[in-house]
């Protein structure tokens, strides 16, 4: 189902007027690692709209490596993610990591995110397969392109087509970058599938320092679009804050892709 032999068709994601894929301008989803309150997450809104982002992130039920680290705010921060995006008038998309959530996350959530270290929790893929909310697939740090795209698979199978997949970068021995970026796999994946792909050049670089240059190279790559964590004050972040660009990084980040674009 997500090969281009069966589908020659390029698919594009809609949401509402927003249209992901071939054949229409890269998107920008931008806000931060994760919601920590109401004024934080507004900030962060009005900051991704005036840069001119088109859809916004906010992580509520977050995937920390340690027990210790802050977890997400749950259902409270769904709340001020939705709020936040009626407020600047943008879809918004957050990650969900269990079965049990998936109401709610619905319910607040115009895109459902499946992180790097769920792509193959297969009961969990099968679930949002049977959504009607697209879903944002992040590859697995150790995944191969056929696991990825076999685990789009999985939610195509039970009847969503509406996948957007993206790259997060994934684990070499290189230790001087948080992931290792395959680019490489933007190529592929058109080659091979007729689902978007997007690039997440923050968790794919871990550093700030990175992320405008690697999202740049993502759309020469011909990513369909890319997902940056933007935080109003990245030194205060809750989580992630070393990889996240503040209004001003990130509007000199989106002002630099406006003059790429000319040149796609
Ligand atoms: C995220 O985008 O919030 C996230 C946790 O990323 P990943 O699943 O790629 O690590
Ligand atoms: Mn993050």
């Amino acid at each position: 189902l997500v090969s281009r032999d069966f589908h020659p068709e390029p698919t594009v994601v809609e949401v509402g007027a927003i249209k992901i894929g071939d054949g229409h301008p890269p998107v920008v989803i931008a806000g931060p690692c994760s919601i920590e309150s109401p004024e934080q997450m507004l900030e962060a809104a009005r900051i991704a709209r005036d840069a001119g982002a088109q859809i916004l992130r906010g992580g509520a039920f977050k995937p920390r490596t340690g027990p210790h680290s802050f977890q997400g705010l749950g259902e409270k921060g769904l709340k001020f993610l939705r709020q936040a995006g009626d407020a600047v008038g943008m879809p918004v998309v957050t990650e969900i990591m269990r079965i049990e959530q998936l109401d709610a996350v619905c319910r607040y959530a115009d895109i459902l995110q499946i992180g790097a270290r769920n792509m193959q929790n297969f009961d969990l893929l099968k679930e949002v397969g049977k959504c009607r909310h697209p879903v944002l697939l992040k590859r697995g740090m150790s995944a191969t392109l056929e696991e990825f795209l076999a685990a789009a698979e999985y939610i195509l199978a039970e009847g969503n087509p509406r996948v957007i997949l993206c790259e997060r970068g994934i684990r070499t021995f290189e230790q001087a970058t948080r992931n290792t970026l395959d680019l490489s796999v933007v190529p592929l994946v058109r080659e091979l599938s007729h689902l978007p792909i997007l690039v997440d050049p923050s968790h794919a670089t871990g550093k700030r320092s990175l992320v405008a240059v690697m999202s740049k190279a993502a759309l020469v790559a011909g990513a369909h679009g890319i997902m940056v964590e933007v935080h109003p004050d990245p030194a205060k972040a809750l989580c992630d804050g070393a990889q996240s660009l503040d209004g001003e990084g990130f509007g000199r980040m989106m002002g630099d892709i406006r003059g790429l674009l000319g040149y796609l």
